[in-house]
């Protein structure tokens, strides 16, 4: 495993995300969870990244439990607070602890900060700033950061606000470099001279298979997986530390695990090829869902709005009207959607999810 300095430490530049665990009728599948767990602690990975939303809420005790047979100093554990979930910062955090099995969180950030939850975390009457810096001066935080996924002026905006964040996390990868502008946010986290701590690497899953396209990437290196480009591309970026993965099968965190044996960034010519190759997928892909799951709980219609939004890229690459006739044929399908939009207020990407399930409703291929 290779490591990074940040700050007094060193992390491992690979760290676990726990967003997208196994999962078995919904649930989180603890037998195979807790597999990667201790395959990601016996390779070297220290660092874990949940929140207090993950999984309906079981993602923070899951890893507690998961990780309380390990000793407290051998990993550093990262959670959230999620304004639009509860906003009771005190009550939140007590709950964290609780169910992380600890007394100290290592890095704690504000989650999902964009362009309708930025005022309410800077809001002066619920002194959320206040509360972490005491709770830092404590000794419970060791580091304040947050999660962006608002445009580049919010974020440049809410850096402004205070000088205690020390490292910012964001959406990158080579897809979203130009696509989401991702560069703009890059640019400004490095201009304000903190590390950047790096979110769906490959996009959510979308980045591990390119279709007709991972064939011109493994004949250029064929000892790396489709995936592992996208983590040679992060490693090129100096202002990169952190690159979190949700690694969801034994399988991947095993890629994962011996992509980061070695600190190995892209050549200019295999940067050239990923970048001919990202313009090519890009110019075929539908909808830039990036299978966040952020919509998913207040669908009223219990609708797996990612896998749909997923489904209609297949769709709109393959072209396949068998799966298509195949997957209609479900008890939820995108016919259920009564178009009330409680997806699209959680959407980071600001996905018109309605419209698409309608156009999913009937052949969607023009
Ligand atoms: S608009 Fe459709 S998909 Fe979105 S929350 Fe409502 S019913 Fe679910
Ligand atoms: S539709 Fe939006 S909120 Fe839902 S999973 Fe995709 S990106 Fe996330």
């Amino acid at each position: 495993m290779i490591y990074k300095q940040f700050q007094d430490i060193q992390l491992s530049r690979l760290g676990m995300g726990n967003m997208r665990l196994p999962t078995n009728w919904g649930k989180i599948d603890k037998k195979k969870a807790e597999e990667i767990i201790d395959y990601a602690m016996e390779q070297g990975i220290n660092y874990y990244d949940t929140a207090y939303v993950y999984h309906h809420g079981k993602s923070e005790s899951f890893l507690g439990e998961a990780l309380s047979k390990y000793p407290r100093e051998k990993y550093y554990l990262a959670t959230k607070f999620f304004v639009m979930a509860n906003p009771n910062i005190e009550k939140v955090f007590e709950e964290q602890l609780r169910r992380l099995h600890t007394d100290y969180i290592d890095f704690y950030l504000l989650h999902c900060v964009n362009e309708m939850t930025s005022s309410a975390y800077r809001n002066q009457n619920r002194r959320y700033m206040d509360f972490l810096l005491e709770q830092k001066a404590k000794g419970r935080i060791r580091h304040i950061g947050f999660s962006s996924h608002g445009k580049p002026d919010t974020l440049e905006q809410f850096l402004n606000w205070s000088d205690a964040f020390e490292f910012v996390q964001i959406q990158l990868n080579y897809l979203d470099w130009t696509m989401q502008n991702a560069k703009r946010q890059y640019e400004i986290i490095t201009e304000h001279g903190l590390p950047v701590w790096v979110m769906e690497p490959v996009r959510g899953g979308r980045l591990a298979s390119l279709g007709k396209y991972d064939a011109v990437l493994k004949e250029a290196k064929p000892e790396w997986s489709v995936p592992a480009w996208a983590f040679h591309w992060l490693m090129g970026l100096p202002g990169v530390t952190m690159i979190l993965s949700g690694m969801s099968t034994m399988e991947q965190i095993r890629d994962n695990v011996s992509t980061f044996q070695k600190d190995e960034p892209l050549t200019a010519e295999q940067n050239m090829l990923l970048m001919n190759v990202a313009a090519g997928y890009e110019s075929k892909l539908a909808v830039q869902c990036t299978a966040c799951r952020y919509c998913c709980d207040d669908c009223p219609k219990g609708i797996d709005i990612p896998r749909w939004m997923n489904f209609y890229n297949e769709l709109a690459l393959n072209k396949d009207k068998s799966a298509w006739e195949k997957a209609m044929q479900e008890s939820v399908n995108p016919t259920d959607c009564i178009g009330c939009g409680q997806c699209t207020s959680h959407c980071p990407q600001n996905i018109d999810v309605p419209g698409y399930l309608e156009e999913l409703s009937s052949w969607p291929v023009r």
